[in-house]
């Protein structure tokens, strides 16, 4: 190996990447992610472009593709000259993580949180440790409004391992119950639209790719600060096959726990004896605003 390709293999580890070549795979992403027309889209992770081409066969009116290897910057060029005509291709070198589409979407009109989706939409296949850590980050922003989410119910289209995106769409009593599904829940409706099988990657991955629709609900189930939620919902699927009154107990100072894990059931209108992926995601927004309240009082 020459000294530039170990440079170039050593600087991209972590990035996972796993390409689709299939056209018919690509559209069927973008295909999912409902009306793209004049449309801004940011794609994110597009490597060498291929759900690119398909996102600019459905015509939308500026696309943004943000991607953290400059090596398939020239790539993204040829096809930024190819479509210059037809529609603006803003290519973003660097970490979606930085990216500030407050500044990406500055030309489209905000939308009533309650109205429509706005004329946004986020679309990527990304490796599977960023798309699980980004889909946290980004229900925060759901939840603040803020980032994509200063401009309405921005939808997103993204891939993960298929067994996340069953645990995200996954009701109470699912076997892949988790934390993760509630989270999502509270904030997004959620959709599991089909499963790409690892084949028809390049490398291929070990496992098979589930391509998840969310969209932020009007009415999220809880309305209280991200912080406190994530830790709720932490401590209670700490002991996923325990009465769920353990996980919540751990909320508490050990000397108020036998007052107060009680009584928050109570309030919560909630069977204490219930294991965590028994309950069903209004349960677990009572839990939380229950957890609000008796912070307040006490
Ligand atoms: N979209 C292409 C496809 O489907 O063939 C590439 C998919 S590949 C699984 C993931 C892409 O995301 C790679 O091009 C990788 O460099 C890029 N990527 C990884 N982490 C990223 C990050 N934090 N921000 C932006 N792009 C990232």
């Amino acid at each position: 190996m020459s000294d530039c390709a170990y440079i170039c293999s050593r600087d991209f580890i972590g990035l996972s990447q796993n390409f689709l070549l299939d056209e018919r795979i690509t559209s069927k992403i973008v295909k999912s992610a409902g009306y793209i027309k004049d449309h801004v889209v940011c794609e994110v992770g597009p490597g060498p472009g291929s759900i690119t081409r398909s996102i600019i066969h459905r015509a939308p009116k500026k696309l943004i593709v943000v991607e953290k290897d400059p090596r398939f910057l020239p790539t993204l060029e040829l096809l930024q000259e190819a479509c210059q005509e037809r529609m603006e291709l803003d290519i973003q070198i660097g970490d979606i993580r930085d990216y500030n589409f407050e500044m990406g979407f500055a030309n489209v009109s905000k939308m009533d949180w309650h109205d429509e989706c706005p004329p946004i939409n986020l679309i990527g296949n990304l490796p599977f440790n960023v798309s699980t850590n980004l889909i946290i980050r980004w229900l925060k922003s759901i939840s603040e409004k803020n980032s994509a989410w200063a401009f309405g119910r921005t939808p997103m289209t993204l891939t993960f391992q298929k067994e996340v995106a069953e645990r995200i769409v996954a009701p109470a009593s699912h076997k892949q119950r988790c934390r993760l599904s509630v989270m999502c829940q509270f904030w997004c409706d959620v959709q599991h639209k089909f499963t790409i099988p690892g084949r028809a990657f390049l490398p291929k991955p070990d496992v098979d790719v589930g391509v998840v629709n969310l969209v932020p609900l009007k009415d999220p189930l809880v309305k209280l600060p991200f912080s406190m939620v994530e830790k709720v919902m932490r401590n209670v699927f700490n002991m996923r096959q325990k009465a769920s009154r353990r996980g919540v107990e751990c909320l508490f100072p050990v000397e108020l726990r036998q007052e107060l894990g009680p009584k928050l059931f109570v309030l919560a209108d909630t069977d204490y004896r219930a294991r965590p992926f028994e309950l069903s995601t209004e349960e677990f927004a009572r839990i939380c605003y229950a957890y609000n309240l008796l912070c307040e009082e006490y």
